[in-house]
C-alpha cells in the first residue's frame, strides 16, 4: 500500500498535553479542510510504500530514542494534512508498527469519524482540534461531526482549540459544552495562535482569559499551551 509523504523526521511534540515529547513525525499529503491560521504545508509529496515508510521509522527511532532513552521506547505521529484522508491505506502499516512496539500518536482535525473507527483500534493516543466557525473562510461549523468524533476517541484523545482575534465567547462555551456532554474528563487544550507575518492574529490577553474561565466552569482538565516547537525552533 502507498502513502502520499510530505515528510518523515524526528522531533519533538509541540502542542497539546504530550508537548515535549521526542517522536517520529510522518505527515500525510492534504486536507478536507482550510483553517484561516494552517501553517501547514503538504503539496509536494512522494508515493512511499507502507514497508518503505516503516524501514524510514525504525531507522530514524534507532538514532533518536535509543541514545535519549537507553532503551527502545519509539513514539510514531502520524500526522498532516488530515490523516485520516487514509484511514483505509493506513491500516497494515499502524499494525506493523504496533507489533515492532511502537506508540501511536494520530494528530487530527476531529472531523471524519467514520474513518476514525477504522483505525482507532491501532491508536493509542488522539490530538483532535475542534474547528471553530471563524476557523474557516466559509465559517462552516463542524459541531455535528465533533461530537461524534469525540464520543467514538473518548479515553483516547484530547481536545485542542486554536484561539485567534475572530475566536468568539460562544464558539468556546458550544465547545466546552460539547465535550462536556461526551466526558468532562477530556483534558482540553486552548492553544493561541501563533502570530505570523501576513497570517491570522491570536486572541487578545482578555479574550485567552474569559475563554479559560468558561473552560473552567464546564470541564475537570483545561488549559493553555502555546504552539511549543515555534518558541523552541524545531519543525
Ligand atoms: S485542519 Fe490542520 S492541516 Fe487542515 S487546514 Fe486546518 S490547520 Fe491546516
Amino acid at each position: 500500500m502507498r502513502l502520499p509523504v510530505a515528510e518523515i523526521f524526528f522531533s519533538y511534540q509541540g502542542e497539546g498535553i504530550y508537548a515535549g515529547k521526542p517522536q517520529v513525525f510522518v505527515r500525510l499529503k492534504g486536507c478536507n479542510l482550510k483553517c484561516r491560521y494552517c501553517d501547514t504545508k503538504t503539496d509536494k509529496y512522494k508515493l512511499i510504500s507502507d514497508t518503505e515508510i516503516v524501514n524510514e521509522i525504525v531507522k530514524l527511532s534507532k538514532n533518536y530514542f535509543l541514545p535519549i532513552y537507553g532503551q527502545f521506547i519509539p513514539s510514531v505521529a502520524i500526522t498532516g494534512g488530515e490523516p485520516l484522508l487514509y484511514a483505509e491505506k493506513l491500516k497494515g502499516m499502524l499494525v506493523n508498527l504496533k507489533n515492532r512496539g511502537f506508540e501511536i500518536y494520530l494528530e487530527t482535525n476531529g472531523t471524519l469519524f467514520k474513518e476514525l473507527k477504522k483505525i482507532l483500534g491501532f491508536v493509542d493516543i488522539v490530538s483532535a482540534g475542534i474547528k471553530l466557525p471563524s476557523a474557516n473562510p466559509g465559517n462552516k461549523a463542524f459541531w455535528n461531526e465533533h461530537k461524534k468524533f469525540f464520543s467514538i476517541a473518548k479515553s483516547k484523545c484530547f481536545a485542542k482549540v486554536v484561539l485567534t482575534d475572530k475566536t468568539t465567547l460562544e464558539e468556546i462555551e458550544k465547545s466546552a459544552a460539547l465535550i462536556a456532554e461526551v466526558d468532562k474528563n477530556i483534558p482540553f487544550v486552548l492553544q493561541p495562535a501563533t502570530p505570523a507575518k501576513g497570517g491570522c492574529k491570536s486572541i487578545s490577553p482578555q479574550g485567552l482569559y474569559l475563554a479559560f474561565k468558561t473552560l473552567k466552569r464546564t470541564l475537570n482538565y483545561a488549559t493553555i499551551l502555546p504552539q511549543m516547537h515555534k518558541i523552541w525552533g524545531v519543525r
